[in-house]
C-alpha cells in the first residue's frame, strides 16, 4: 500500500479469485468454469474478419446480444443491460443502490464479493447467517426499507430457493431493491425472471461465465423494470461505456443462438452432479443438495483444508474457505466424468 491511498481504502479486503495456477496442469475444478469448450457458432463468430476490426470500439448499448437475450428471456431490449462479466453488473448495483444510509442484506455464507462491494462503498450491510442446514431463510429478508441481495442457488452451498420464496421477499417491501444473482441458475434452480414484470424493485442477474462456456469473455447481465436498467446504466455510462469489446459481443450472441448445446452441457452436469454425489456419499461424505454445477462436500475423516491440499498435490484442484462453519468443506466443480472419476480416485487415495 502506498501512503497516497485514501483512507477509507487502506482497511479494504479485496476478493480473492480462485486459484488459476500456471505451474502445471490440474484438472481444475477449482472456480466453477465448464468443462465444456464454446460452442461451433461461438468458434466461427470470433473470425480473422472480426479481429482486424478490432481498432474500432465496440458498440457501447451491445444491442445485437440485447435483442438477443430479449428474444431469449422474453422481455424488451430495455429491460437488459450487459456488463463485463455479471460482477460488473453487481457492481453497478452496489455503487446504485446501496449506501450508508440505504442498508442491505446478504446472506453470511455466499458469494464473497457482495462484502467486498459493501467495504468499497462504505455501505452499511447485514450478514444475514444461512439455518443450520445451510439453507436461507425467507423471513430473515422481510425488514422494510432494507435492500437484499440473494444468490440463487446460492455459492458456495449449491442449495436454492423456490421462485414463491424469492416472490414473498420481493413481494413484501416494493420500496426496497432486490438482487437475485442467479450465476447458477441453468443447472437446475427456478428463474425469478419471470416476476420483473410484476414487481419494479428486482434485478436478476446472470452471467455466460457458467452454463454458457464463456467465462474468459467476460459477459454477464441484468434483466429487471426499465426504470431500475436506467440507472444501472448510469453507472455504466460513468464509468466504462465500452465495457464489452467486439470479440465478446459477438461470441455471446452467437452463444445465446446455440441454446441447445448450453442446454446439453446443463444435462450432463446435472448427471455428473448425481454421479459424483453418489460417489461420494458412498465413501461417507456429507454432501449439499446441489442445484448448481458443483458440489459442496464434506468427510469426518479428512479435513477441508487436508483434502484441499492433498488433492492439489495430487493434481486436482478443488475450492476451500478457511471460514468459520464451512472449514470443514470444499466446494468441487462439476467437470466430466473422467475428471471427476480422478478426482474420487485421489481422494480415497487421500483417505
Ligand atoms: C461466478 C459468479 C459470479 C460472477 O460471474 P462473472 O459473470 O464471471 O463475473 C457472480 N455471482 C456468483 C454467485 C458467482 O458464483
Amino acid at each position: 500500500m502506498s501512503r497516497f491511498l485514501k483512507p477509507q481504502l487502506t482497511d479494504l479486503k479485496e476478493y480473492t479469485p480462485g486459484e488459476q495456477p500456471t505451474d502445471m496442469q490440474y484438472i481444475k475444478l477449482n472456480t466453477n468454469e465448464s468443462p465444456f469448450p464454446p460452442s461451433d457458432g461461438v468458434i466461427a463468430a470470433v473470425s480473422a474478419k472480426e479481429i482486424s476490426r478490432l481498432r474500432l470500439y465496440p458498440e457501447p448499448d451491445c444491442s445485437a446480444l440485447t435483442e438477443a437475450l430479449a428474444e431469449k428471456y422474453g422481455v424488451e431490449k430495455k429491460n437488459i443491460i450487459v456488463g463485463n462479466g455479471s460482477d460488473e453488473i453487481l457492481n453497478y448495483c452496489f455503487m446504485a443502490f446501496f449506501s450508508k444510509e440505504k442498508p442491505v442484506l446478504f446472506p453470511d455464507i455466499t458469494y464473497g464479493f457482495y462484502k467486498v462491494f459493501g467495504d468499497l462503498y462504505g455501505i452499511d450491510y447485514t450478514e444475514v447467517p444461512l439455518k443450520e442446514d445451510f439453507s436461507v431463510d425467507p423471513d430473515d429478508y422481510l425488514k422494510k426499507g432494507v435492500g437484499v441481495v440473494i444468490a440463487n442457488p446460492n455459492a458456495p452451498t449449491g442449495l436454492a430457493l423456490t421462485v414463491s420464496e424469492i416472490e414473498k421477499i420481493v413481494a413484501y417491501d416494493p420500496n426496497r431493491v432486490v438482487i437475485i444473482d442467479e450465476a447458477y441458475v441453468d443447472f437446475g434452480g427456478e428463474s425469478a425472471v419471470g416476476l420483473i414484470k410484476k414487481y419494479k424493485n428486482l434485478i436478476v442477474v446472470m452471467t455466460f461465465s457458467k452454463s454458457r462456456s464463456l467465462a474468459g469473455a467476460r459477459v454477464g447481465f441484468a434483466l429487471a423494470d426499465e426504470a431500475l436498467i436506467k440507472d444501472l446504466a448510469a453507472m455504466k455510462y460513468s464509468t466504462n461505456p465500452y465495457n464489452i469489446n467486439r470479440l465478446s459481443q459477438l461470441a455471446a450472441t452467437a452463444a445465446i443462438k446455440e441454446q441447445e448445446y448450453c442446454d446439453k452441457n446443463c444435462r450432463t452436469v446435472i448427471e455428473n452432479r448425481g454421479y459424483l454425489t453418489n460417489e461420494l456419499k458412498a465413501i461417507g461424505f456429507t454432501v449439499l443438495d446441489s442445484k448448481a454445477n458443483f458440489i459442496f462436500a464434506k468427510s469426518d475423516r479428512i479435513g477441508g483444508k487436508d483434502l484441499y491440499l492433498g488433492l492439489k498435490k495430487r493434481g486436482v484442484l478443488v475450492r476451500h474457505f478457511d471460514k468459520p462453519r464451512i472449514s470443514d468443506f470444499v466446494r468441487i466443480t462439476i467437470g466430466t466424468k473422467r475428471e471427476l472419476d480422478i478426482l474420487l480416485e485421489k481422494t480415497k487415495e487421500l483417505l
